[in-house]
């Protein structure tokens, strides 16, 4: 896809740190790294985000990643990893190629977690039974 910087870097028009390519996927790390070692796997199909991705670009994607996970992981002698993705301007999405990103963990480095919120009495039949008449 023209404009895509993702694409550029699988098509090589862009330079990459690439720890893994594939058929269907291409990992490398990301320029601006939460920790060392934070690494990107994308799928080599443009696509926006895990909503528009085509399923058997998603299974390889996710295929990836465990390949990658714990080498990272061991690698870089991390105390943990988080998976990733962000999908939507307004869910931190800043580039329109579906990518996850790894970020191998190390005790103390300071990365924050999410807050959890607590549903109101009868809230969350309410929100599962809307997510669940959506499944197909
Ligand atoms: P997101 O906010 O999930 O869309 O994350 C996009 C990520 O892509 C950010 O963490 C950026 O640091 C990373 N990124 C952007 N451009 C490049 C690039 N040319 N090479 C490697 N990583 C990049
Ligand atoms: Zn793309």
């Amino acid at each position: 896809m023209e404009n895509c910087i993702f694409c550029k870097i699988v098509a090589g028009e862009i330079p990459a740190e690439k720890i893994y390519e594939d058929n269907e996927t291409f990992a490398f790390l990301d320029i601006h790294p939460v920790n060392p070692g934070h690494t990107l796997v994308i799928p080599k199909h443009h696509s926006f985000n895990i909503l528009d991705i085509p399923p058997e670009d998603w299974a390889a994607v996710a295929k990836t990643v465990h390949k990658l996970a714990k080498p990272i992981h061991d690698a870089l002698g991390a105390d943990g990893i988080n998976l990733h993705m962000n999908n939507r301007e307004h869910a931190g999405q800043v580039v329109d190629h579906p990518h996850v990103h790894l970020i191998p963990r190390f005790k103390g480095d300071g990365l924050p977690h999410w807050h959890g919120k607590a549903y109101k009495e009868g809230e969350s039949k309410i929100v599962a039974d809307k997510i669940k008449a959506a499944v197909q």
